[in-house]
C-alpha cells in the first residue's frame, strides 16, 4: 500500500517545539509498504521551533494571538497534493493539523474537543481513509487485508 503519514511519527523533528513522535512499532507494522512523509506545517513555512498553534471556530491561531489560518491551509493544500492518490494516511493525533476526531480547544489550556486538523479536514472531504497514531490495532487489521 501507498500510505500517507505524518514525518514526526517517523522521527522528523518537525513539532512546534522541534521534537518528533517517532513510533517504532508503528515503523514496524508498516516496513512493507510505501511510505509518504507529509507535515502540513513545514509545507506552510512556520519555523521551527514556533508558538504552538490550535484551532478555534474553524481558523488557526497560534498562542500569540496571531491568526495564522490562510498559511496553514496553503500548507496543508500543498501536503495534500503529495498524499491525495494514497491508500490511507496515518496521522499525528490531537495536532491541529492532523488531528482526527479530537483536537485541542482553542484556549491553549489541553482542553480537547471533538474535530479535526485543517489537513485531516481536506483529506476526509476528499475521501482519503485516515487512522492516527492511537490506532495501532485497527491500521494492523487494515493493513493486513
Ligand atoms: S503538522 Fe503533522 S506532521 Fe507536522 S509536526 Fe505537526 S503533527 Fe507532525
Amino acid at each position: 500500500m501507498k500510505i500517507g503519514i505524518s514525518a514526526c511519527l517517523l522521527g522528523y523533528e518537525y513539532r512546534y517545539d522541534g521534537s518528533h513522535r517517532k513510533n517504532e512499532e508503528l515503523i514496524k507494522l508498516l516496513e512493507k509498504h510505501e511510505l509518504i512523509p507529509i507535515c502540513p506545517e513545514i509545507s506552510s513555512g512556520f519555523s521551527i521551533p514556533h508558538d504552538p498553534i490550535e484551532l478555534k471556530d474553524g481558523k488557526a491561531f497560534m498562542s500569540n494571538g496571531a491568526d495564522v489560518s490562510d498559511k496553514l491551509m496553503k500548507g496543508s493544500l500543498i501536503s495534500y497534493e503529495r498524499i491525495r492518490d494514497c491508500d490511507l494516511l496515518i496521522l499525528k493525533s490531537k495536532s491541529p493539523s492532523c488531528g482526527y476526531k479530537k483536537i485541542y480547544d482553542g484556549s491553549f489550556s489541553g482542553k480537547l474537543i471533538d474535530g479535526n486538523g485543517m489537513f485531516t479536514s481536506i483529506c476526509l472531504e476528499n475521501g482519503l481513509k485516515v487512522f492516527t497514531d492511537d490506532d495501532i490495532g485497527s491500521i494492523k487489521g487494515y493493513t493486513d487485508r
